[in-house]
Order: structure tokens, then sequence, then C-alpha cells
């Protein structure tokens, strides 16, 4: 068997289709983000802005997160030592949980080292304890709960996306004694839009399910203390599970769920993604720590993150070019076609110093192919304007549809 060329079989039929992914090298400097050194083409150590991170609100060089960071790698070294179970529950992971618990109006909360594996192990476990649970599933919910959803064994629905009618329709073909659970997110972060979470939950309490909402592109950014859409909304109270992430607006590292003592007990005591893993080094809990401690009582940055938002939206739509709708943070731009994209996220880093990843199928339906572009609290005017004159730039060179 010639395995190697099995391989590179697969990968040529990415490239072909224009979906392969090349990394874009960067190095990030304290100070200077949005900022970052570029390794690779044209010249290694070019300078370029970022228009495409996660770190949502610059918190990955807040100082106060540096601080708890720095003093925390002196006082208790590098690694956790161990498993939760295994001597690795430093003090840190548990006035963590406890500070997450609170920030949802939840009873406990249970760390992971990452979102992806707080989705996963939390809704493969929670679906397979509960004989003949049905599981209810946004169309668009993120692959770590599809993964987390599959790997409970359980039966699946998938409802339209964000719409609670069909999710009634799904559900009325099951008998009231049937256990149900509709896990869905807060803001879904390719198009930017926002789930009607009270709708969502009216229908769920109808039919006696339990609901799981990821809010990982949500916690930190929105709520008056960070809380999510759900805090926003005043509807934390009506979800079964809340779950985000310490990656995105946090600026560190690691998953979380929020629910009740029950709950998260048997998540700790069932989930092998929680048992058997080393736990988060006390470095990176510290850090989170301070993050969320920060958000919960500065607005500042949810202001100015929304603000910028507000702003560069209609700076492109004055442009002429085509901003898809959003709700949220999130402002992404149509380009139609995976090549194009490719070529214009290429042209932006190679010529305009501008780096924005190019978001292709399957992660967004094809013919939907676009720039994503995540505007926070650390972008100036001028760092916009020049972000205009370069899509308006790329534009007109690859002959990209314009807004209609
Ligand atoms: C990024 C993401 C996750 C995973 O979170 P990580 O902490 O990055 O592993 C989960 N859900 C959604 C919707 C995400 O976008």
């Amino acid at each position: 068997m010639d395995y190697e060329a099995i391989f590179q079989e697969a990968l040529q039929s990415l490239r072909t289709e224009g979906r392969y992914r090349v990394f874009a090298e960067l190095e990030r400097h304290v100070g200077s983000f949005p900022r970052a050194r570029h390794y690779g083409l044209p010249e290694d150590g070019a300078d370029v802005t970022v228009w495409c991170s996660n770190d949502y609100l610059g918190m990955g060089q807040n100082p106060s997160v540096l601080r708890a960071m720095v003093e925390a790698v002196e006082r208790y070294g590098a690694g956790a030592g161990g498993t939760r179970n295994i001597s690795g529950t430093h003090h840190l992971h548990v006035e963590l949980e406890r500070e997450l618990a609170a920030l949802h109006g939840k009873e406990a909360a249970l760390l992971f080292t990452s979102g992806f594996i707080s989705n996963e192990a939390a809704l493969s476990t929670i679906a397979r304890l509960i004989p003949g649970c049905v599981v209810f599933s946004d169309a668009l919910n993120h692959a770590s709960m599809i993964a987390g959803i599959k790997h409970s064994g359980a039966e699946k629905q998938i409802f339209r996306h964000n719409d609670p009618a069909d999710l009634e329709r799904l559900m009325a073909r099951y008998p009231a004694e049937r256990p149900k659970l509709v896990a869905f997110e807060s803001v879904y972060s390719m198009d930017g839009d926002i789930a009607p979470i009270a709708e969502l939950c009216d229908v769920a309490e109808r039919h006696g399910a339990m609901t799981y909402l990821d809010e990982v592109h949500a916690v930190g950014m929105y709520g008056d203390h960070g809380g999510g859409v759900s805090e926003r909304d005043g509807v934390a109270d009506r979800l079964t599970v809340i779950e985000g992430t310490l990656g995105k607006a946090f600026g560190v590292m690691g998953g979380y769920i929020t629910a009740s003592t029950a709950l998260i007990d048997v998540v700790r005591s069932f989930a092998p993604g929680f048992i058997f893993t080393t736990a988060l080094p006390p470095v990176v809990a510290a850090g989170a720590l301070a993050s969320v401690r920060h958000l919960k009582q500065s607005g500042e940055e949810r202001a100015r993150q929304q603000e910028r938002a507000a702003r560069l939206k209609a700076l492109l739509a004055e442009a002429g070019l085509p901003v898809m709708p959003s709700a949220s943070h999130i402002v992404p731009v149509l380009v139609g076609d995976p090549r194009l994209c490719k070529l214009a996220s290429d042209t932006l880093l190679l010529e305009h110093g501008i780096y924005v990843q190019p978001i292709n199928y399957p992660t967004v339906s094809r013919g939907t192919e676009r720039l994503r572009l995540t505007p926070g609290p650390l972008h100036d005017d001028l760092q916009m304007a020049r972000l205009i004159d370069a899509l308006k730039d790329v534009w007109d060179r690859l002959r990209i549809k314009a807004a209609a």
C-alpha cells in the first residue's frame, strides 16, 4: 500500500477546490496589537494589522491579566502536574469555577482545556446518561457540539437555524415523556446573527426539554457583566447549561460549562474528556480569572467594541462593499467564491499588510465564501480607513461583486 500517495491525494483535492488551509505565521506584541509581525512572503518580519482575531477585546494583553499570569508562573510554576483527580486540582481552578458559575447565575461550573472539549464532553455525557434522550440541534451549530451529540449516541433532530417554529414542529413529533435536549449558540460566529434565546426556551419549556447554550462568541462581550447574550436578554436562568470559552474575548485559553450542582457533578464524574487529561496550568487559570473579573466590572471594552463594529459596518456600506447583515460585533464581507476569497486574503496580506483569513466551505456554505472582520476596541480610525482603501483596491482588481 502506498499510504503517502493516499494522503497526497486527499490534500490535492482540497487544493483543487481552493480550500487547502495555509496558516499565517504571526507574532503579536504586547502594546501594539492589533499590529503584528508576519513571517513568510514577501519577507519575514513584515508589519501587518490583524482584522480577524478572536481575542475580541484585546484581553490577551490586558495589564491585569498579564500581571496575574506572571505572578502565578513565578509562584506556582509551569503546569498543573496532573489530571484534576490526580493532584492536578489547584486552588485557582476552584476559584475560577466559582467565578464562572456566578457570572452566569448558576450553582456550579466545570473547567475544560478548551471550549471544543467542553462541548464535546458535556453534550456527549448528558445525552448518553439519559436513556432515550432526543437532541434537537440548530443547523449551524459548531463542530464541537456536533461531535458531542454524535458521540452521545442519542437520536438527533436538526432544526432550521434560529427558527423556533421549526423546533416546535420537530418537538411535537415526540411524546411528552420522551427526554429532550435543545442545543444552540447565542452569537453565530460566521454570520454574526444572534439566536432568539427566549423564544427557543419557550418551545423547549413547552416540551419539558433541557436547553444547552454555547455562548463562546458572546461571553465577556454582552451583558452588563460579560455574562453573554443570555445575561443581556435576562434569560440565563431559563437555560439548563451555559457553555463558554476562556480563549476568545477572555484572551487566554480553556473552556467551561455552568449549570446545576448535580449536572456539573455528573459531567465531572462521567466525561472522559474531563477526567483523563491534565488540568489547565494554574498560570492559565490565573489569567482567565483576572480577565473574567476585569470584564465583570468594566464595560469600557464592550462599549468600544460595539462602537467600532457599527463604525466599520457603516464605512463598508458607504464604500459599496458587500457587508453582510449582522446583529453583533462580527462583520462578514461576501466574496462568494472560494478561490477569489483566498486570493483576496493573500493580496490584502502581501500588498496591504492586512491580515484577514478566507472563510470557505465547509465552515460556511458554498457560494457564501467571505472575509470575516472582527473589529475591536484597539482598532483605530486610521487602521479602519486603510482597511477600506485596501478592500476597495482588491475588490476592483479581482472584480469581486460589489454590494447589490
Ligand atoms: C471556537 C468555538 C468553540 C471552541 O472553543 P475553543 O475554546 O476555541 O476550543 C466552541 N463553540 C464555538 C461556537 C466556537 O466558535
